[in-house]
């Protein structure tokens, strides 16, 4: 979570932190604030809310002239979202940004109190600025790395001294990355918020310290000077673009057909690009949220039609549950950053077990695509709307694309034919998306709703499951996914005429079963919106019907209607779609 901007060069900082900031404001945005340095003097200005409140409170405030500054955007773990948490925050001659969370936090600080450190916030932050300033006595390289060495927990840190014309920048499971630049030097949780200014990169590994003049650039591990490798990044800026759509949420989908395609192509031609993974016995899928829940269409199709024992769990359980792997295991790990902390933490604790790693992620230099055995690349492209969509859908594609593999590894499909109806799903998500004026009919329908259910079994409840966390993420509307046929047994008790239910229905095999918990609900009030494959389901006013593809590939042309049902729902109710209360994305804490 947070965004952390920093900046050293010939240039005023100002508008490139404030443009760094509202480019990774996605990450969290409770508060924000900026210090910029000129010579001894640091001019601190914080303020409360989105990033457009502290860049009107700088356009007001009579600013140093500076060329060296930190900024940084906040989702508060340590201490409400006030004025007095936001970062920086200074000690003495040292004032720091931070992304992360310090677990022994209140222990060290106990420790600094009794040493008579006053502190005037409740942030963790505040504690590893107050320890790095007590270990400062001129040589910032010693003062971070004794500090950090007291630690528990995880950081990414941009740091000024007082009496040092310098940058300093060091992390430990929170990312961070250096831009570099002829005459300046950038530091940046995410590429996406220097890209105007350079493409150039080095990638910080656990614990390694950049030091950084205006023409100058020195990287330290434990005391030593090393090199560090300059990277290029292959984004475009224009992807950071909302390309004419008012939000983008619904920019993100409409892309959807396309990075589809662009992400399958390559494995349609050659199967062989995918691992092979027909001799697992065993598959635990491990992820959070959405990818989560693409991980659940992954075992579904991986059970069913692959017969392969899975697992899936959400990471922050996983993590801390004795796992008992008694069989050739293999642990899939979906993120779209490669940066969630809980799914990190999975990964290395299967690592450390000897367990092969397979990780599905966005982001190609994410700690986990470097980290995993293997990886297999979605290409999304940048996502900024905090809730998912574009990576989803692909994260859907690559699991129902690999449980297809490992059928066809293990004979139990005996042809590659059925591969064609994924290479025409790109072209029917299309069709499916331009249909808006049907799902803002339904939009309509419910965004006045306090409760909504949406209910599927199989693969369908997967779907539901996706369905349901769109809608609560944007719209704010509480909503709950079933298992249809499980609403019976206690939960049927909230169904009444003021609670839309949305039964997905596309499974063949069970179609019956759910029309018959459909009914159940319906005769119970419920108004009842089915989305489904069979033209021939009628006798429901409200229904969305999507081609009929194989059942692998089916899923994917359910998504992209909820998505946009959540959207317009979202949008009716005047919510902040791109940037939900409480939300961030790329979740780096625990
Ligand atoms: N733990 C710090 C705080 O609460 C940093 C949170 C963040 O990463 O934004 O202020």
């Amino acid at each position: 979570m947070c965004g952390i901007v920093g900046y050293i060069g010939k240039e005023n900082p100002i508008s490139i932190l404030i443009q760094g900031l509202k480019d990774l404001e996605y990450r969290g945005y409770d508060s924000a604030g900026i210090a910029l340095k000129n010579k001894d003097n640091i001019q601190i200005i914080k303020s409360i809310g989105k990033i457009t409140n502290l860049q009107e409170k700088c356009q007001n405030t009579n600013l140093i002239s500076s060329n060296i500054g930190i900024a940084h955007t906040r989702w508060a773990t340590h201490g409400a979202p006030s004025k007095i948490n936001a970062h920086p925050h200074k000690v003495g001659k040292t004032t720091i940004v931070h992304n992360g969370i310090i677990e022994n936090a209140a222990l060290l600080k106990e420790q600094l109190v009794k040493e008579g450190i006053k502190f005037n916030s409740d942030t963790d932050t505040e504690v590893i600025a107050a320890l790095i300033n007590k270990y400062y006595k001129n040589d910032p390289i010693k003062a971070i790395e004794k500090a950090t060495s007291e630690l528990v927990g995880s950081y990414a840190l941009a740091i000024l001294f007082d009496d040092k014309e310098k940058l300093y920048a060091i992390r430990k499971d929170s990312p961070l990355i250096v831009g570099i630049k002829d005459n300046a030097f950038f530091v940046a949780s995410d590429i996406t918020a220097i890209i105007n200014y350079t493409k150039n990169y080095v990638l910080l590994e656990e614990n390694e310290i950049a030091e950084m003049t205006q023409n100058h650039i020195s990287y330290y591990y434990q005391d030593k000077e090393i090199t560090k490798k300059v990277l290029t990044a292959d984004i475009k800026s224009e992807a950071k673009d909302k390309n004419g759509y008012e939000h983008y949420m619904l920019k993100e989908i409409m892309e959807e057909p396309l990075i589809l395609e662009n992400t399958l192509k390559p494995y349609l031609k050659n199967l062989d690009l995918l691992p092979n993974l027909k001799d697992y016995e065993e598959i635990h899928i491990v992820a959070c949220g959405s990818a989560m829940y693409a991980g659940m269409v992954g075992k579904t199709l991986l059970e069913e039609r692959a017969q392969v024992k899975v697992f899936c769990e959400c990471a922050s359980e996983y993590r801390y549950k004795n796992v008992i792997y008694d069989c050739k295991t293999l642990v899939i790990l979906i993120s779209q950053s490669g940066e969630t902390a809980d799914t990190i933490a999975a990964m290395r604790n299967a690592h450390s077990k000897n367990i092969d790693t397979l990780a599905i992620v966005n982001v190609k230099t994410s700690t986990i695509a470097r980290e995993a055995k293997m990886h297999l690349f979605i290409e999304a492209g940048p996502e900024i709307a905090v809730a998912t969509t574009k990576a989803y859908i692909l994260q859907v594609a690559l699991m129902a694309l690999l449980a297809f593999k490992i059928a066809y590894d293990k004979k139990i499909i005996k042809d590659t034919k059925i591969l064609a109806d994924l290479q025409k799903a790109p072209c029917l998500i299309k069709e499916i998306l331009e249909n808006r004026k049907l799902y803002l009919k339904i939009a309509k329908e419910i965004y006045q709703s306090t409760n909504i259910f949406f209910i599927g079994r199989k693969v369908d409840y997967a779907i539901a499951l996706e369905g349901s966390l769109k809608l609560k993420e944007v719209s704010y509307i509480h909503s709950e996914a079933y298992q249809a046929g499980e609403l019976k047994h206690g939960t049927i008790s909230l169904i009444d005429e003021k609670v839309p239910v949305f039964a997905i229905i596309t499974d063949k095999q069970i179609e019956e079963k759910t029309l018959s918990n459909v009914e159940e609900v319906k005769s119970r009030g419920a108004k009842v919106i089915v989305i489904t494959n069979n033209k021939n389901i009628t006798n429901y006013p409200d229904i969305i019907y999507v081609p009929k593809i194989n059942e692998f590939f089916q899923s994917l042309l359910v998504v992209p209607t909820l998505q946009l049902i959540a959207y317009e729902t979202a949008k009716l109710r005047g919510c902040d779609i791109d940037k939900p209360k409480n939300l961030a994305k790329s979740v780096t804490v625990e």
